[in-house]
């Protein structure tokens, strides 16, 4: 009788040592997806193809030039990457306050977190310091960066927890785990090792080429040099490419199986993910195809369509960095952009240029102080709009920077620096967005810059030939 109407106490646990048994097992898969792809594709392509080719590829770039016409086209960059990402927060600003994701309460997301120590000058000087590394070689492995706090990571548990909720905060607290072993990499202030001065060695090249560029024929067997080298490692990594599409599967897989309970969060998050994805979808799709249509004259979409493969990339890796050699190949090989203006601009703007991660700065720390209830000013719009671009500019061309130098654009208005917590759950996602959008915007840029400089390009021509001749 007691068996028949009631329910066996053990087959609920049995059941629950089951979920557990299948949670466990889909963690560990997960975790060796991402770790083979982590280690194989993004690793390999940043730690070791990237600082190469960024090297060779600006000093190539740059010697190709004479001093006067690269100190133009530097500037015409300067200008497009400026203007570009200040529309971008412009975007940013305008659909985060019209939409309004952030509506509602902060009591019912209790966090807990520390308020960081870095501030707008640390991030300042952490550049000036980067674009003159005081030893080339420790460059290659070694980028200042005053360190962030790491207590900010720590992930908050709801007080109204349930177990989904714990299963959810589980998985955040796990990614960020591994994010901050990432960051404790990346920012070796001292003694780590994997990150690289991008910006110091672009720097370098810049200089390092223009001499070789000025030198005219005295230069000729070194621009040979890195020319052929560059060569060898673009093909290098076509290679590696070949493995990409299998690796960006994994990685896009590991990362859906982590998103199983992500509704719980809330609405808010959903409103502020759509927010975004709006932002950088206008910036894309609209902005940038009209800026090259405006001034290249020609239609764009055909453009955009020949950099598909490295905007796929783009959302597959999250990085603008793994994603240069494939921007080269489309840019160069597809759409046919001038190998002088590529090499020259495009790993610049990969280090620097980043309309999507100023776009998504400028929102998220417009969203955080709606959550917050916190009404900005014009003032503090302005300086939101100011820190955004400046901590795009900072940010490096890896998975998730833009979330580390969101610290600058929330300290410089005084919103809690801990509530980056909030959106960390979906950053993964809106990461790979703003990284095509990176992509695209530089890719444009390079276009535009070949556009306008196609006299000074012609003059080069035409100064290379004479002195064949006269030789
Ligand atoms: N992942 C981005 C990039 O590589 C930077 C960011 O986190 O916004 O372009």
């Amino acid at each position: 009788m007691t068996k028949s109407n009631g329910e066996d106490p053990r087959s609920g646990s049995r059941m629950e040592r089951f979920q557990q048994g299948v949670r466990k097992r889909t963690l560990l898969a997960k975790k060796k997806m991402q770790s083979v792809t982590k280690d194989d594709v993004k690793g390999y392509l940043v730690r070791n193809a990237f600082v190469l080719l960024t090297v060779t590829a600006v000093i190539v770039g740059t010697a190709a030039l004479d001093s006067k016409a690269s100190g133009k086209m530097g500037i015409r960059a300067i200008v497009y990457y400026m203007s570009t990402t200040i529309i971008a927060v412009i975007i940013g600003i305008i659909v985060v306050v019209i939409i309004h994701p952030g509506k509602g309460t902060k009591e019912n997301m209790h966090r807990e977190g520390k308020i960081m120590k870095v501030t707008a000058a640390d991030a300042f000087l952490d550049l000036i310091r980067n674009m003159f590394p005081p030893n080339l070689v420790e460059a290659c492995f070694k980028q200042f960066k005053t360190n962030y706090d790491k207590r900010m990571f720590r992930v908050p548990i709801p007080p109204n927890e349930t177990s989904v909720v714990a299963s959810v905060i589980n998985n955040v607290s796990e990614a960020m785990e591994t994010l901050t072993r990432m960051k404790e990499e990346v920012i070796p202030v001292p003694g780590a090792v994997n990150g690289v001065n991008a910006l110091g060695l672009v720097v370098f090249s810049i200089s390092f080429g223009l001499v070789i560029g000025n030198m005219k024929e005295q230069g000729q067997p070194l621009r040979h040099f890195f020319d052929s080298l560059n060569e060898a490692i673009m093909r290098l990594v076509a290679l590696i490419m070949w493995y990409a599409p299998l690796g960006i599967m994994f990685l896009i897989a590991g990362k859906i199986v982590e998103m199983e309970d992500m509704g719980v969060i809330g609405g808010q998050l959903a409103m502020y993910t759509i927010t975004v994805i709006i932002g950088l979808l206008i910036h894309a799709i609209i902005v940038l195809p009209l800026l090259y249509f405006l001034v290249v004259r020609k239609n764009p979409w055909v453009f955009i369509g020949g950099l598909l493969q490295a905007l796929i990339t783009a959302l597959g890796t999250s990085s603008s960095s793994a994603t240069l050699p494939i921007t080269f190949k489309c840019l160069e090989d597809i759409n046919g952009v001038d190998k002088r203006i590529t090499r020259f601009v495009l790993p610049v703007g990969a280090t620097i240029n980043m309309d999507g991660t100023a776009l998504y700065e400028a929102l998220a720390a417009i969203f955080i102080a709606q959550v917050n209830n916190f009404e900005l000013n014009f003032g503090q719009i302005i300086t939101i709009s100011i820190t955004a671009t400046a901590a795009s500019i900072g940010a490096a061309g890896i998975p998730q920077a833009g979330l580390v130098t969101m610290v600058i654009v929330l300290t410089s208005v005084g919103l809690p620096t801990e509530d980056i917590t909030l959106i960390i759950a979906v950053d993964w996602f809106l990461d790979r967005l703003r990284t095509t959008t990176n992509v695209l915007g530089d890719s444009i840029g390079a276009g535009i810059i070949e556009h306008l400089s196609r006299n000074e390009l012609k003059n080069r021509d035409a100064e290379m030939g004479n002195s064949v001749i006269e030789e």
